[in-house]
């Protein structure tokens, strides 16, 4: 069922790293901003010190030259032609006595308490500069005082910052316009990468919605998003591979479980009905329930094998590890079979050059392991034919080998017996379960050992078990 939810625009992860994106532009353009308005404003407060420190110089000159009465007349001078409204001049004794001014007729609110106390400020030599809030003229005036003529008089000069303030003014609007211009190109900019970046997620979800509704033919396509993006599509469908894979081999398994069991319960359920027909038959009823018997055996039995093989491959078989010896462990399972080899008028023989061989593994199992091993080579090599089980050793590991000059198998096949229920086409006739092998490769894995073939049809098939000594005694 395709899972359609209504989402909100403000839910999804590219809305909200847009707004992450337009956030961390804002901060750096507040930031810009901020910092050159910091730079612009002190150089300006800078220029207008040097203006104010200049003309300082040349008043203290003109009253050097010709005493109060010169300086007198520059600053008036200097004060009509600066404009009254721009620039003030005081001349004071120490003890902040006025001397002389300029016409302050546009300086009504001269904070006087302010001024006194810059005077006090540059007693000791020091040039002390200020900026005050003129609340009439609703500006700042930058203030210069120093002393004269060493400490007898005290020089007050005033300017307004007006035309910087109003280049800040212009900086501000231009910046803002700039702001809102840059802030709408990072919101769509912002937006177009966010939806690029998150397209392989939305092409996942798709694949994933379509394999929900179609079935597991679909796979994520890739794009050109980078190798990080690839190789999450790569992994993603590999894993629809392997879980494809999965279903396929369990809906093989479910069929030849179906399959298997199948024949069995019919035999179980003819049997009885016709043993209640026939109740007055003890012999027959006695044979009949014989049959159940064996037939629940069986079933049991292929069931146990399923159980035993799933919980080896999950890791959860149990193995009874000990030292045993190799060579007796193996020999005994020649010994077991040679009667039935002889019945079938198969040669059976065993082949070890070592006297012993200690190993520490479950021997149980690994009888079990040979019997299997043991009973499908005798199964399938025909009258007169050979079945060998040798022994090999080298530093890492022992080797089973069982061998025989039977029917073999095709090339084709080679792959698949060891798969659940897996029976070669040509082999249907003979008695089995497809599950041996595929119970003796979980095995020898869970106890750290390997199982191979190699077979050639129609002369016969070699099975080695390969155990390694690192993990024998
Ligand atoms: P089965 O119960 O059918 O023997 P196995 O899992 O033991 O099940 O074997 C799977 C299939 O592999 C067999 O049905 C047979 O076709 C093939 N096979 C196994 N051993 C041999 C062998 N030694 N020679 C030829 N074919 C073999």
């Amino acid at each position: 069922m395709l899972l359609k939810k209504e989402t909100s625009v403000f839910r999804t992860a590219v809305f909200r790293i847009t707004v992450w994106y337009v956030m961390i532009f804002f901060f750096a353009l507040i930031t810009i901003y901020v910092s050159s308005r910091i730079i612009l404003s002190s150089s300006n407060i800078k220029m207008i010190d040097n203006i104010l420190l200049q003309e300082s110089n040349n008043l203290i000159s003109d009253l050097n030259d010709g005493g109060l009465k010169k300086i007198k007349s520059e600053m008036q001078e200097d004060a009509q032609k600066e404009g009254l409204k721009k620039v003030f001049y005081r001349l004071l004794s120490k003890e902040s006595t006025e001397i002389f001014t300029s016409n302050l007729n546009e300086w009504q609110h001269m904070d006087y308490k302010t001024m006194n106390d810059l005077i006090k400020r540059s007693l000791d030599g020091n040039i002390v500069y200020r900026t005050i809030y003129f609340k009439d003229k609703k500006l700042n005036t930058r203030v210069i005082t120093r002393e004269v003529d060493d400490g007898k008089y005290v020089l007050q000069i005033g300017r307004v910052i007006h035309e910087n303030q109003e280049m800040i003014e212009r900086y501000d609007n231009i910046f803002g316009w700039i702001v809102v211009i840059m802030m709408l190109c990072g919101t769509v900019l912002g937006w177009r990468v966010t939806k690029k970046t998150i397209a392989p997620v939305e092409r996942i979800t798709q694949t994933a919605l379509k394999i929900g509704n179609e079935g597991f033919t679909h796979r994520v396509k890739k794009g050109n998003e980078g190798e990080e993006i690839d190789r999450l599509a790569d992994a993603f469908n590999n894993m629809l591979d392997r879980i494809e894979i999965l279903m396929f081999d369990l809906r093989d398994v479910t069929d030849n479980i179906a399959h298997d069991l199948k024949t069995p319960v019919t035999r179980i359920k003819t049997i009885a009905e016709t043993s209640m027909l026939n109740i007055s038959d003890s012999e027959g009823a006695y044979d009949g329930y014989e049959v159940i018997l064996e037939e629940c055996d069986h079933l049991t039995n292929i069931i146990n094998t399923i159980l035993d093989i799933s919980e080896a491959d999950a890791g959860l078989k149990e193995i009874n590890v000990s030292k045993v010896d190799l060579v007796s462990l193996v020999k005994k399972g020649y010994e077991l079979f040679s009667p039935v080899a002889e019945d079938k008028g198969v040669l059976l023989k065993f082949s070890c050059a070592f006297e012993t061989i200690a190993v520490s593994i479950d021997d149980r199992r690994l009888q079990r392991i040979i019997s299997n091993l043991l009973d499908n080579a005798i199964k399938f090599t025909g009258q007169k034919g050979n079945v060998i089980i040798e022994i090999d050793k080298s530093d890492e590991y022992a080797e089973i080998i069982v061998k025989d000059t039977g029917i073999g198998i095709k090339e084709e096949e080679l792959e698949h017996i060891f798969e659940k229920f897996y029976r070669v086409e040509s082999s249907r006739s003979t008695p089995g379960s497809g599950l041996g092998l595929t119970w003796v490769r979980s095995m020898i894995t869970a106890m750290g050992g390997t199982i191979s073939v190699k077979s050639e049809f129609g002369k016969g098939s070699t099975f080695i078990l390969r155990i390694p000594l690192n993990l024998s005694a």
